[in-house]
């Protein structure tokens, strides 16, 4: 009673103490731990500069089995590191993050976004290539610590590729 009695007077006296949210008019800023569904990463350019090098591993790890993917090829019919159909049913999907850990290229990651209902139940629950795309620099705007350890791991990784190089071709 005491606790409703002082809000019901703060809501007189200081009315910018009260932490009532204007939704869907304002939109909460989630804790950066926050997760729901997967996304994919990219850099700069959402075909080119997309991590995802369609190995499959997620698919084959996802628990429910909610990731297709098939693999894109060039004109030549070889494979080529990038996947030509990459959809992942969130009807299904139970937000484990399972996929997120078992990729070796950081290229998907949770995100955030929450406004996803809709009347029907079947295609607008599919999230294809396109709608799962989003840039580095989204990423870094909703995970912003696990973000930036994630370029540096990246980094680290292209400096010590770069050398290896390098020193290859200082041997040949
Ligand atoms: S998201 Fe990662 S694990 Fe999944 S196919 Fe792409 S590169 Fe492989
Ligand atoms: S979060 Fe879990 S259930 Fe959802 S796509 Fe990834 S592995 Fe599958």
């Amino acid at each position: 009673m005491g606790i409703t009695a002082k809000n019901f007077i703060a809501s007189y006296t200081k009315p910018e103490s009260l932490i009532t949210e204007e939704y869907p008019e304002e939109k909460p800023k989630l804790p950066e731990n926050n997760r729901n569904f997967p996304f994919l990463v990219f850099d700069d350019d959402p075909d080119a500069g997309l991590r995802c090098v369609s190995c499959k591993i997620c698919e084959r790890e996802c628990p429910p089995q909610c990731i297709y993917i098939v693999q894109e090829r060039d004109e030549n019919g070889r494979p080529v590191k990038q996947p030509k159909v990459f959809d992942i049913d969130i009807s299904v999907c139970m937000s484990c993050q399972i996929c997120v850990e078992v990729c070796p290229f950081d290229a998907i990651k949770m995100d955030q976004e929450y406004e996803l209902s809709s009347l029907d139940r079947f295609d607008p629950l599919i999230h294809d290539r396109q709608r799962l795309s989003k840039s580095n620099e989204y990423y870094h705007s909703i995970h912003p610590a696990e973000a930036a350890a994630v370029d540096a791991v990246l980094a680290e990784k292209a400096a010590r590729k770069a050398g290896n190089k390098k020193a290859a071709d200082n041997e040949s």
